[in-house]
């Protein structure tokens, strides 16, 4: 990658791992649900208050890598007040960027584009899909634990 986008990458991670956005937990969630990627020990929960068709609050928790814990903090900031329709199709962008599917410069992904870094590093994409992986599985009703092993994997069930 360009050192310039490096910089960013690096930066934007370290922010967020230092001070991550919306952490914690809500009184009342909507819908919850919890994601583990073995491969490197990730942890984190997604709890969300969906009034309609809106997501109207979100709270992550949880532990892991930088990496996982920036994109999760990252994903929590761009869906806060956001249609969960919006959601959804930033959850495919993002991940299309990751897995080099789609070219980080076309694709509608806002602030997250400076995480697209990750996807010199096959061994953390999973990571920071880890967050967006609960996220639709808290959005299907699915309230099993989403692993990045489990055969739905980093698809995020949205193949
Ligand atoms: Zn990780």
């Amino acid at each position: 990658m360009s050192s310039a986008e490096n910089d960013l990458y690096q930066e934007v991670v370290l922010e967020h791992k230092r001070a991550p956005r919306n952490f914690g937990h809500l009184e009342h969630p909507s819908h919850q649900a919890q994601g583990t990627n073995p491969s490197c020990g990730d942890r984190v929960a997604v709890e969300l208050d969906i009034d309609g068709s809106t997501v109207r609050d979100i709270r992550f928790s949880g532990q892991g890598c930088a990496i996982c814990m920036a994109s999760t903090s990252m994903m929590t900031e761009a869906v806060k007040g956001q249609d969960v329709a919006l959601a959804q199709e930033l959850q495919k962008h993002f991940r299309a960027v990751l897995t080099g599917e789609e070219d980080p410069e076309e694709a509608p992904l806002g602030k997250l584009v400076s995480l697209a870094g990750v996807r010199q590093y096959p061994s953390r994409i999973k990571c920071a899909l880890l967050g967006w992986h609960a996220l639709m599985h808290a959005i299907a009703g699915n309230q099993e634990a989403a692993s990045t092993e489990d055969g739905t994997g980093t698809a995020g069930g949205a193949a």
